[in-house]
């Protein structure tokens, strides 16, 4: 299949034959069931990737339609991609599921209420003004003790599963939350190794604006000049996990044109532009690593995407920032020694670890700080029920994943849990205990340094 087969939306018929290609290794071997996040909480072979391959040969030779009770058992998969780590036979499930969400986004196929929620949350969560301005009217809300009330009574149970999933996300908000203050050329400190581009992500810089902050300054300590547009929108990460490809061609085209107007406005144009663009959240930095194929060849940005902590370690951490790498702090203030190490847990998330590839370079990234010992979940590759708007529009499957996942992180024994998808971090702190402190890796490194 094409990469340009994600960016349309054709009728069942005219993607059946690639469907067809793709899905033909499939030996029906079940190797994927154990891994898949879906049929771990329904139990169902419809609600499996081998089952989903098989509805879709059906579909294409003529035994059933794709009806409302098809989509519903599409919509149950969460894109996390663990079935394609898992198969031996080599099937890209991740392909066959991007080009046949657009054909769910047909009228009739949900019910109004679904089709409207969806809705709603493609036309807020992807315009960082737009969401800020719905925030404010919870602003005073989050964080505060009516909060507390209202979750203790399940007052807000009453408004329906899915305002309440949504409530239960929302976090403390700061000012910050509220605007993004960092300036459009942010130094190197010391020795300048390069020039990077940074993409805030839209949920991020309103949810947990201190994760950009660390990593501007990590990599600003590092010898790299950070470029930050101020313009910046989304970059479609969830519009495209929904299978709205002509929203993501936007978003993505509109994120492009940001990052080559500054360039042209405020760098020299004898120099070399940017090294890389980065991004501190996975499920962003998995559809930025698409643009090419969402815009259809259109347009790239002019440097290669990457994830932070991907570019940090195939650029190695500087010598002047390793030397300032401290032992952390213990809950209890003292420091973190040999005799008494701290312990962190990394969630690789989906995004990351399946779809990009990328498991060890974080964990060799924060192995840098001195008696830090990383644990391991039983079940690394197992999605957390966060996935895009997964946790909004399917939260009772969502919730029961979010349970699983943090059973098996605070089963390590870890102090710290660590998470570079906001996504994932919203969906582990609401499932977690409160205590425990749930923070990215760049956030770490910084804290290490000195730096925040
Ligand atoms: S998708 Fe792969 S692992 Fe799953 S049943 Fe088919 S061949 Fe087996
Ligand atoms: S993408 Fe995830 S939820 Fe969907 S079929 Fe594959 S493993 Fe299951």
């Amino acid at each position: 299949m094409s990469s340009n087969d994600l960016t349309t939306n054709k009728r069942p018929s005219e993607t059946n034959q690639k469907w067809n290609a793709v899905a033909d290794p499939c030996v029906h071997c079940g190797f994927c069931l154990p891994t898949c996040a879906s049929y771990r909480v329904l139990g169902t072979e419809m609600d499996s990737p081998r089952g989903r391959i098989h509805t879709l040969k059906a579909i294409e030779n003529g035994e059933i339609k794709l009806d409302s009770t098809v989509t519903s058992h599409f919509d149950t998969c969460l894109g996390c991609f663990a079935c394609v780590t898992a198969c031996p036979s080599g099937v890209r499930y991740d392909q066959i599921i991007e080009a046949a969400r657009p054909l769910l986004n047909q009228p009739g196929l949900r019910t109004p209420c679904d089709n409207f929620f969806r809705a709603l949350l493609l036309k807020l969560l992807p315009y960082p003004q737009r969401l800020r301005a719905v925030l404010q009217t919870v602003r005073a809300y989050s964080g505060s003790t009516i909060q507390d009330v209202a979750r203790g009574l399940g007052i807000i149970r009453l408004f329906g599963p899915q305002i309440e999933a949504m409530e239960a996300l929302l976090p403390t908000l700061s000012k910050e939350s509220f605007k993004d203050s960092f300036p459009i050329i942010n130094r190197a400190h010391g020795e300048t190794r390069g020039r990077v581009g940074l993409v805030l992500g839209c949920v991020q810089r309103c949810f947990d604006p201190s994760v950009n902050q660390a990593t501007i300054a990590v990599l600003q300590a590092n010898g790299w000049e950070v470029i930050i547009p101020k313009n910046q929108g989304c970059c479609g990460a969830v519009a495209h996990h929904q299978g709205q490809m002509e929203q993501t061609k936007l978003l993505a085209k509109e994120l492009i044109k940001s990052f080559s107007s500054v360039i042209r406005e405020n760098l020299p144009a004898e120099e070399k532009p940017l090294e890389a663009v980065l991004v501190a959240a996975s499920g962003c930095g998995h559809t930025m690593k698409a643009f090419k194929a969402i815009t259809e060849n259109e347009e790239s940005f002019d440097a290669p995407v990457f994830d932070v902590h991907e570019f940090l370690f195939q650029k190695g951490l500087s010598s002047s920032f390793h030397k300032t790498l401290k032992p952390l702090l213990h809950k209890d203030g003292t420091p973190s020694n040999s005799h008494n190490p701290i312990s962190v847990v990394y969630h690789d998330a989906c995004h990351m670890i399946h779809g990009q590839g990328i498991s060890k370079e974080p964990r060799q990234l924060l192995q840098k700080i001195p008696h830090l010992i990383i644990k391991e979940v039983q079940e690394p590759g197992v999605c957390c029920g966060s996935a895009g708007i997964y946790n909004l529009v399917q939260p009772k499957e969502a919730a029961e994943l979010g349970q699983i996942k943090t059973k098996d992180l605070t089963g390590t024994g870890a102090e710290i849990i660590l998470s570079a998808n906001i996504g994932c971090t919203l969906q582990i702190r609401r499932h977690i205990n409160k205590n425990l402190l749930v923070a990215h890796p760049m956030q770490i490194l910084a804290q290490s340094a000195g730096l925040h």
